[in-house]
Formats: C-alpha cells, sequence, structure tokens
C-alpha cells in the first residue's frame, strides 16, 4: 500500500475546485488534505474542509474570517484569511497542489506552491501569460513538475511526441467560439453579462466564460502555449471547433496531426494530472462517435474577436506585455460585469491600455509584473472612467 498523497487545493470552490475534489473524492488511497482557499463562499469552503478533513483551510477575504472560524469550529481544521494567509497555505508541504483560483491573483500563491518541489496542476493560466519566463524559472529552479490543466494544453501535453521534439510544427488550439460564434458585431456590441456567461458546452465560473464569449480566454491560451511548450508565436494557431470534442491538436514537420479528445469535462484533464503518470479510469462519460456522427471546424473571425489579434501583438512584444494584457483584460471584465462598459469595449480597452502602456520591458522580477499588472488595470480604468473607452455600454 502506497502512502496516501498530500494535496492542496488553491480554489477549492470554484468550478475547477469542485472538479478537483471530485477527483480526490475517489481516489484511492484517499489523499490527505493539506489546505483549501477559496474566497466568499465560506459555507462551500467550510463543508469541503469537513469532508476532506482537510488542516488547514483559508478564505482569501478577511473579512470571513469569522464566518469561516464559526463554520469550522470543533473540527480541528486550522482557519485563517486574507491574501498572506493564502500564499501560506499554498507554502504548507504538498505533493499535489491544484492551482485553481482565476486571475492575476493566483500568482503569488502559485509561486508559493511552486517552491516546495511538487507537483502543479495549472489551471490559473494567468500566471504564464502574466509572469511566462519568471514563473517558468521558478518552477525549474525549485525542481516541481508542471502538469497543464487548461483542457487545451493537457491535451497537447498529451499529444506531444517528446522523442521528436525538434519536429513539432504547430499547435492547433480548438476553440468552442463561445456563445456569440455566430453573432453580428450590431449583435455582439449589445451583450448582457447573462448572455456572456451562457457557456454552450463547458460549465465553467463566470469570468472564463465571459472570456469565451470574447474569446479573451483563447487569447490567453495562446500565450499560454507559447510559453508551456517553447514554441514561436506564429506556431500557435487557432481552429474553431463548435463540439469542443478535439480538446487541441499538435501538428509535426511530416504533415500528421495528433489530436486528443474527449466529452467536455474538465474531469478528465484534472484526472489525468491526479494520476499522471499512470492512467486511470475516470468517473467522466466516454466519447460516442456514431452519436456525434460529425466534428466541425472553421477559422475565427478576428475581425469579431479582436482578442487573437491583440495576443498575436503580446507574443511579438513579449515582456511584460503578458502582464500589462491580463491586468488591463480583468478590469476590463469588471467593468464589463458592473455594466459599466459594453461587450465589444473590453477589447477595446485592452486595446488602448496596450497602446499607452507600449513598448515593455522585459521581466526580470516577479515585482515588475505586479507593479505592471497595476498599471494596466489603472489605465484601463482611467480610460473608462473618463468615457474614452465605453461608450457601448449597456444599461439595464
Ligand atoms: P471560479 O470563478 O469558478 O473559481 C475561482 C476560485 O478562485 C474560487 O475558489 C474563488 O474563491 C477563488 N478566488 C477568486 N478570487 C480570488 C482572490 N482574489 N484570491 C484568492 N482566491 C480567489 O473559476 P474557475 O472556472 O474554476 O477557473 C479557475 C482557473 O482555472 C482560472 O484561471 C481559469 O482560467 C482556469 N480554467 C478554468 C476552466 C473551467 O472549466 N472552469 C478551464 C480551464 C482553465
Ligand atoms: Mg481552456
Amino acid at each position: 500500500m502506497t502512502e496516501p498523497r498530500r494535496a492542496t487545493v488553491l480554489g477549492a470552490t470554484g468550478s475547477i475546485g469542485r472538479s478537483t475534489l471530485d477527483i480526490l473524492r475517489r481516489a484511492e488511497p484517499r489523499p490527505r488534505v493539506a489546505a483549501l482557499t477559496g474566497m466568499g463562499n465560506v459555507a462551500g469552503l467550510a463543508a469541503a474542509a469537513r469532508e476532506f478533513r482537510a488542516e488547514l483551510a483559508v478564505t482569501a477575504d478577511p473579512a470571513r474570517y469569522l464566518e469561516l472560524k464559526a463554520a469550522l469550529a470543533g473540527t480541528g481544521t486550522e482557519v485563517a484569511a486574507g491574501p498572506e494567509a493564502v500564499v501560506e497555505a499554498a507554502r504548507r508541504p504538498a505533493d499535489w497542489t491544484m492551482a485553481a483560483i482565476v486571475g492575476a491573483a493566483g500568482l503569488a500563491p502559485t509561486l508559493a506552491a511552486a517552491e516546495q518541489g511538487g507537483v502543479i496542476a495549472l489551471a490559473n493560466k494567468e500566471c504564464l501569460v502574466s509572469a511566462g519566463e519568471l514563473f517558468l524559472a521558478e518552477i525549474a529552479r525549485a525542481g516541481a513538475t508542471l502538469l497543464p490543466v487548461d483542457s487545451e494544453h493537457n491535451a497537447i501535453f498529451q499529444a506531444l511526441d517528446r522523442d521528436n521534439r525538434a519536429a513539432l510544427d504547430r499547435i492547433l488550439l480548438t476553440a468552442s467560439g463561445g456563445p456569440f460564434r455566430a453573432w453580428s458585431r450590431e449583435r455582439m456590441a449589445r451583450a448582457t453579462p447573462e448572455e456572456a456567461v451562457a457557456h454552450p458546452n463547458w460549465d465553467m465560473g463566470a469570468k472564463i466564460s465571459i472570456d469565451s464569449a470574447t474569446m479573451f480566454n483563447k487569447a490567453l491560451e495562446m500565450i499560454e502555449a507559447k510559453h508551456l511548450f517553447d514554441v514561436r508565436p506564429e506556431q500557435v494557431e487557432v481552429v474553431v471547433h463548435p463540439q469542443s470534442v478535439v480538446h487541441s491538436m499538435v501538428g509535426y514537420a511530416d504533415g500528421s496531426v495528433i489530436a486528443q479528445m474527449g466529452t467536455p469535462d474538465m474531469r478528465h484533464a484534472i484526472g489525468f494530472a491526479w494520476n499522471w503518470p499512470a492512467r486511470r479510469a475516470l468517473p467522466v462519460e466516454r466519447l460516442d462517435f456514431a452519436r456525434l456522427a460529425r466534428l466541425d471546424f472553421e477559422a475565427p473571425d478576428e475581425g469579431r474577436f479582436p482578442a487573437l489579434r491583440l495576443a498575436r501583438e503580446v507574443m511579438a512584444a513579449g515582456g511584460l506585455a503578458g502582464a500589462a494584457f491580463n491586468g488591463a483584460k480583468e478590469a476590463a471584465l469588471e467593468a464589463f460585469m458592473a455594466r459599466r462598459i459594453g461587450f465589444l469595449d473590453m477589447a477595446a480597452a485592452v486595446e488602448a491600455t496596450l497602446a499607452r502602456l507600449a513598448p515593455f520591458a522585459p521581466a526580470e522580477r516577479l515585482a515588475d509584473v505586479f507593479a505592471l499588472d497595476a498599471e494596466a488595470r489603472a489605465t484601463a480604468e482611467a480610460l473608462i472612467a473618463s468615457g474614452e473607452v465605453g461608450k457601448g455600454a449597456v444599461l439595464a
């Protein structure tokens, strides 16, 4: 009998976090849970901490400390609150850490987890977009193992021919196209947060769902792929595939394309990362090709989805451009969710912010990344507040 592994889930109350707990719940031997973190959903966090007898439960919101403490009274689970406590939780010894906090807020905790040198199952793509080389350098320095959980990058990881690395020709990221795939630009201009959050295939957190509607999610994934697989920007292609069954593909010099497929269920990628390097049965539906009958592919429309063009510009610029891109995107997303700007204004705000902040220096220290992230948020916010961007707000 092998020793149970120690697992930590950062962002345990989110969409990826809950799917991760479902994989851990079924694992044999049952893992020990070092730490679980969340933010606003204190009841959900406390229930998970009780179920898994977590050693530590942390809410990122300091105002929720007493509530979490009361919810876990008498359980033996330690309780803490605040962003610093989340970083401390990530530092607790663990063999396997799921990094599933949403946004750049995940960067410091994920880095703290990496310092231990265990397995980092990475859902938080923003780490790679904002801090790319610095993040990978820290992973390498600590001897940690990075396993991509984003379904596309997990697919590429599975399809990579490691004995013929030099023959890798291109990476084909599939995109569902989101809920507005077939909408006109005029209709998109009037889209509400409720419409943008309703993803056709994947059940995800609100922010990544809206990022799928703008295709900012795919834009982040292009940058993520460039860093993870060390390819040139022009080797990263996007193909729209509405069924979300082909999770992504790798093309080789001889013209072969290797695809990884599965039903659209994040427990594929999470379970893969938990079981790696083994493959074990997972609680996911099997693909029924006869029922599927067909798979469709089409070129993305960069006119309606300018995020894809912006991602190419960010990859070409390199350095701190990724931190600015993600920071501006997060500020624009908040403004759209608050109905202060319209749907198409998100890309306009990001583009205008990048234009203001260019040229971008190389990222030498993490402090540079955090500073540019903050500067980009402030710049996007100023553009929105002054009305320079945001004439398309839908006031509901
Ligand atoms: P979610 O919104 O459902 O959950 C986010 C989690 O992060 C929650 O546990 C929340 O409490 C926590 N959190 C939010 N703000 C925080 C803060 N400031 N500090 C600390 N914790 C905070 O999001 P999700 O859909 O689970 O996505 C999580 C990450 O995984 C994102 O980076 C997303 O891009 C990535 N991802 C998600 C999916 C998916 O299917 N949901 C697929 C691929 C990648
Ligand atoms: Mg993805």
